[in-house]
């Protein structure tokens, strides 16, 4: 047992001892940690240091202890507002002497480095503020436990030895050296402090009457002098952290957030008293005396009735090591707050608003995953309100300020409202988006009732516009992957439903143009407007059958709408032909006469005029509606489509041939070189090409006779 005890608090002492040393060997330092630290030393150790650091540290003896030794106060920085650190209240406690000598001593050598000291400017922090440290409140305590009487008069032995209950081993003494328990001495519910052995003893006796100690009288007189904005005080043991006494409300909010700061920082536990706190400590004092924030701080585990062991001191300091600061960081905020409530007032008002601000982003954001998630919510909508409730407060919270001020705090007003601004923005594109989907929904069931008519494409219409503004809002959603969920949700399945119908909303409203000018007889785009009906006719089908490769099924057929357009078109188609007189059947027998005449044709250039005819009968065979000829007439339709085609090879053949003149007749008359032989050349051959086409034979002979072709 004991040789396990043994070599496992060897282990932990190895392991301190490893971890401890980068920390300890990196800076100048004039504390030294590895004895037992006494009042000497330290008094020592103030000199130096002041010595060193003249500009920065200076001490003072603000008063003496009952035997007459110094209580020295020692202050760091340079600044105006002031917090208090202190150790040593309880004799056997001194190590808490040596926290508050390290602070001084790193501190100070990280001021004149201008180094941070764990993320804490340390320049910053002590030209703005001042540490007044009081190292070791209890020097006689200190001594008596360090060394028992012999640093006494001998006149006073038996009465302080009767104290400690006849012993002479000193190492459990708390009390100063009259047995008063200098932190149940101060004046904080004093008259109901527990647990009072009723008599000077080494620990616990509260004294005849609050502020009766020397040291305690010192300390108070010291603490009204400088008017701290926070006291931390140190003591040992057991790793927990007392910092409520009775405060209420914002004042309690205010402190047990500090609390939690130093608590995570040391790893120690807030001590959270429930019914009955027993007063008379110095923190308790100034709690409730001065309404600031004050902190006792118990350092090491739980070491029993005795002094924490010297190994234990390095991670203590770890733990330990920024409090200083931190505390002077937050007594300095505290210090601007009390002296321009103003500032402070507006200070609070623009951090409300703008920490608001930036919860709101998260449901416009990280919040969505999928499109299930696209909507906003009631706590999104309320918090939104509440935001720009809270940007009004603070705007109103600014006139009274100085421009600097105003203008810092101005910047997260600015902040706040654009990011007010993107959560509107979304809440925006989602109430659009809603009203999209429903109106997507009302026109899909109007596809559903097949039929197209004006109203129809009113609603098309409405659609569409109601589709650019939603794409418009969309576009101005914050991060754009958020952007592209909202469209996935909103924009893609409206436009799939108005792209089903697209082609024939289009002909429709063509079909209808066309019908109204043929009432005004207006004739002049009537060819050109059927012939682009037919084009959408083909793009109809064809984006059909692309639309449902992407998205199966979504672009049906319908079939009743496509017979209301089709009969739409034909009887138009038929009205044109009663206005311009094309007769089906007197078509059909100019394309006889025609061919008759390109089959009688003796001389070409007796009778080129056939030409013009054949343009006119191709313009013409474009108005035959094919599937309303009968039976009798679509015979006739395909011969005259065969005879036109004839006619159509022989027009070119013929426009080849005067082409093939011309150049020859260049040629002839000397203006040859290669490209126009090589082009003469090719046409004659594509001449030759076209020609075989021809059925008469004798038309053959007698084109090739007149361009000179063989
Ligand atoms: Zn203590």
């Amino acid at each position: 047992m004991r040789t396990k005890q043994l070599s496992t608090f060897f282990f932990l002492f190895t392991l301190v001892v490893l971890f401890a040393l980068p920390e300890s060997t990196s800076a100048a330092s004039y504390v030294n940690n590895n004895q037992v630290y006494t009042y000497e030393i330290m008094e020592q150790d103030i000199k130096e240091l002041a010595q060193a650091y003249p500009d920065l540290i200076s001490y003072k003896v603000i008063g003496k202890s009952e035997y007459g030794r110094n209580i020295y106060a020692v202050s760091l920085g340079k600044g105006t507002s002031v917090v208090q650190v202190n150790g040593s209240h309880h004799a056997r406690e001194w190590m808490t002497t040596m926290v508050n000598m390290n602070m001084i001593d790193q501190y100070a050598n990280a001021y004149k480095n201008g180094s941070s000291y764990h993320g804490y400017n340390v320049r910053s922090i002590l030209n703005n503020s001042k540490i007044w440290f009081v190292p070791m409140v209890n020097p006689d305590g200190v001594t008596l436990q360090q060394f028992g009487l012999k640093k006494f008069p001998s006149s006073d032995h038996a009465a302080i030895k009767k104290m400690n209950d006849g012993s002479m081993d000193f190492r459990r003494w708390k009390a100063n050296a009259k047995g008063i328990d200098l932190n149940r001495q101060y004046d904080a519910d004093w008259n109901n402090i527990c647990c009072s052995p009723g008599r000077p003893y080494f620990k616990n006796y509260p004294g005849p009457r609050a502020n009766y100690a020397k040291e305690t009288i010192t300390m108070v007189d010291f603490t009204n002098k400088t008017k701290p904005e926070m006291v931390v005080s140190y003591h040992s043991s057991g790793e927990i952290l007392y910092w409520d006494f009775h405060q209420t409300g914002s004042w309690y909010d205010r402190d047990h957030a500090l609390a939690k700061y130093i608590g995570k920082t040391t790893g120690y536990s807030l001590v959270y008293p429930k019914g009955y706190q027993s007063g008379g400590g110095l923190t308790d004092w100034f709690i409730s005396h001065y309404k600031r924030p004050a902190f006792t701080i118990e350092i090491s585990p739980y070491v029993g009735e005795t002094s924490v062991p010297l190994s234990y001191f390095s991670s203590i300091w770890n733990e330990n090591k920024t409090i200083g600061l931190y505390a002077a960081n937050e007594g300095h905020k505290l210090f601007l707050t009390k002296y321009n409530p103003v500032k402070a007032a507006a200070t609070k008002k623009v951090n409300d608003a703008f920490l608001a601000s930036k919860s709101l982003r998260p449901y416009h954001t990280s919040n969505l995953k999928t499109t299930a998630d696209i909507k906003a919510t009631t706590s999104f909508i309320s918090l939104y309100n509440k935001t720009g409730s809270l940007i009004k407060t603070a705007e109103q919270s600014l006139p009274g300020l100085t421009k600097s001020d105003r203008d810092f705090l101005s910047q997260y007003i600015v902040e706040a409202k654009s990011r007010k601004l993107d959560a509107a923005r979304f809440i925006d594109a989602v109430y659009v988006g809603d009203q999209l989907l429903e109106q997507k929904g009302r026109f899909a069931s109007l596809i559903n009732q097949n039929k197209i008519d004006d109203n129809f494409v009113v609603q098309y219409n409405a659609m569409s516009s109601s589709i650019n503004k939603a794409e418009q809002v969309m576009s101005r959603i914050y991060g754009s992957q958020y952007r592209q969920l909202t469209r996935d949700k909103y924009i893609s399945p409206s436009k799939i439903a108005r792209e089903s119908v697209i082609y024939e909303v289009s002909r429709y409203n063509l079909l209808k143009i066309i019908e109204k000018e043929l009432n005004n007889e207006q004739l002049e785009q009537i060819e050109e407007r059927f012939a682009v009906l037919e084009r959408l006719e083909d793009r109809s089908v064809q984006i059909k059958e692309a639309g449902n490769k992407l998205y199966p099924g979504k672009y049906p057929d319908h079939p009743e709408i496509e017979e209301q357009l089709v009969t739409l078109r034909d009887s138009l188609i038929q009205q044109y032909k009663e206005i311009v007189g094309i007769d089906e059947t007197v078509f059909f027998q100019e394309i006889e006469q025609l061919y008759a005449d390109y089959e009688s044709l003796t001389t070409i250039s007796s009778d080129l005029s056939i030409l013009d005819s054949i343009y006119h009968a191709e313009e013409q065979v474009t108005f035959i509606d094919e599937s309303s000829l009968d039976a009798e007439s679509k015979v006739l339709y395909d011969e005259a489509i065969i005879k036109l085609s004839e006619l159509s090879t022989f027009k070119e053949v013929v426009l080849l041939g005067e082409e093939i003149l011309v150049l020859q007749g260049e040629i002839e008359a000397g203006q040859s070189d290669e490209q126009k032989l090589a082009l003469v050349n090719e046409k004659q051959q594509l001449f030759v090409e076209k020609i075989s086409i021809l059925v008469n034979e004798s038309i053959k002979q007698l084109l090739q006779e007149t361009y000179s072709i063989q």
